[in-house]
């Protein structure tokens, strides 16, 4: 009898995750999955478009309906309301139409891949004056404001709200004598990586340069993650390039017209205060008793798996091991859980299933002008490999990842990412 696998969320995790469940265990998995849009959002490329004076909303989106019905999988649009795990039931409220009525969907196995919130409802002053770019609607407000005048060139301040982790990785050691550490800041690639471009958009449009943007972090350093020898050389060349930066600044506490105010009490002047939030988990996921973690992510083992119920299975950013919160750590998990359930259906031995969460930050960023910055790094983890290159050859490995991306309905070959190993490290 076919398995009843119920995936929750429809973006970069659950996407990837259904599809290496259906390529493992093909017929004997019934899987459907479920979302609020019927389309996924391409997050990483955002920062770029807006730059460009492109509207992401264009370029960026990926109907999964159409890809989930390929791959003869289901989808159905609705909002997630509960998970009970012990009756093994997902309620949900279609919502195609207001004023439907809640459903129950029963399954064998569930996988959680539902994101966070991104609280920028908890930012004073961020309504009225904060932009970002992790989204398609304020990508676009910031896009307006720098192409059609409305920014006059005043200073700008790129930063992050603390991140409040949970408990729910506490203990685990993907690398031997590694942990998955606590972090300040849930992702600071993206900082990262729309400062430098901003400063190229400056010199571009003749009305600066770097020295008109600080680049501020509520941690001791900026992408702790990426491992202080990528870091300190980023910082380098950011300083070089006239960048201001300010650490330790432990959270934002309010966006007025013209300033920042942080925790630590600095006030920096700004017109444009670019901001990314703390990520929250969903009130859903929250409410699920022995799977939430502290913060409410999704507690699981390095394989993927909730250690109470052991047919929960969790994916990308509400699980709790994801951190940072990156898309491509999302990716190496759905690879486990298509794995997991492969062994449980009797479909791949124990050796090449049980192959445990070797996080990677891997981040490839557009800096402007045709150039970007490569990273990958184990280092925080307790691993040995920290790697940055920054040049035409990461810029070109961004866009062309993004176009495998659609060209493959999302199953970017395993080879893609070794030629894009070989090119960025190698050339
Ligand atoms: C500007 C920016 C640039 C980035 N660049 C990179 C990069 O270069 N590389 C990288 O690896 N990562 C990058 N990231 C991080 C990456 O975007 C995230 O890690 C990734 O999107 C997480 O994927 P996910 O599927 O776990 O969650 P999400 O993308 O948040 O998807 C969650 C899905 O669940 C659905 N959902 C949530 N709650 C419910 C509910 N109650 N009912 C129904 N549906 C629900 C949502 O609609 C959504 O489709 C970047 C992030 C930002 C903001």
């Amino acid at each position: 009898m076919q398995k009843k696998v119920v995936v929750l969320g429809g973006n970069f995790a659950g996407l990837g995750a259904a599809q290496k469940i259906k390529e493992y265990s093909k017929d004997d998995v019934a899987i459907t999955v479920i979302d609020r849009k019927s389309y996924l959002l391409y997050v990483p490329n955002i920062p770029a478009e807006v730059l460009e004076n492109r509207n992401p909303e264009l370029s960026l989106t990926m109907d999964i309906r159409k890809v989930l019905h390929k791959e003869h999988m289901d989808f159905i649009q609705a909002e997630i309301t509960q998970v009970d795990p012990v009756k093994q039931t997902v309620t949900i409220t279609p919502n195609e139409r207001p004023g439907a009525e809640p459903q129950i969907i029963d399954y064998d196995y569930l996988v959680i891949a539902v994101g966070a919130k991104l609280a920028y409802d908890h930012i004073e002053g961020f309504a009225e004056y904060g932009d970002t770019v992790s989204d398609f609607y304020h990508g676009n407000k910031l896009r307006k404001k720098l192409h059609d005048g409305t920014y006059k060139g005043g200073p700008i301040v790129v930063t992050s709200a603390r991140f409040h982790q949970g408990d729910g990785a506490d203990g685990l050691a993907p690398y031997p004598g590694g942990s998955i550490p606590q972090a300040m800041a849930a992702c600071e690639g993206p900082p990262v990586e729309i400062s430098l471009g901003l400063a190229d958009w400056l010199v571009r449009h003749k009305m600066g340069d770097a020295s008109k943007i600080s680049l501020v972090t509520p941690g001791k350093m900026i992408a702790e993650d990426a491992g202080e020898k990528v870091v300190t050389e980023l910082l380098n060349t950011a300083a070089k390039m006239g960048f201001k930066y300010h650490n330790n600044v432990e959270d934002v506490v309010k966006l007025t017209k013209d300033s920042i105010i942080f925790a630590n009490g600095l006030e920096l002047p700004a017109e444009l205060k670019i901001v990314f939030p703390d990520w929250v988990a969903h009130d859903f996921v929250k409410n699920i008793e022995h799977v939430a973690d502290s913060k409410g992510f999704v507690i699981t083992d390095l394989l993927m798996r909730n250690p109470t119920y052991k047919n929960i299975f969790a994916a990308g950013d509400c699980a709790a091991v994801t951190m940072p919160k990156l898309g491509a750590i999302g990716h190496q998990e759905g690879e486990i859980i298509g794995r997991q359930i492969a062994l449980d259906l009797g479909h791949m031995s124990a050796d090449k299933a049980n192959e445990p969460l070797k996080p990677v930050v891997f981040c490839i960023g557009d800096i402007g002008s045709g150039k970007g910055f490569y990273i990958r790094s184990d280092s925080w983890f307790g691993g040995d490999t920290q790697v940055l290159k920054m040049g035409r050859i990461p810029y070109m490995l961004k866009m062309q990842y993004k176009d495998i991306f659609f060209n493959t309905d999302g199953k970017v070959p395993v080879w893609g990412e070794e030629v894009a190993r070989i090119l960025a490290e190698d050339f």
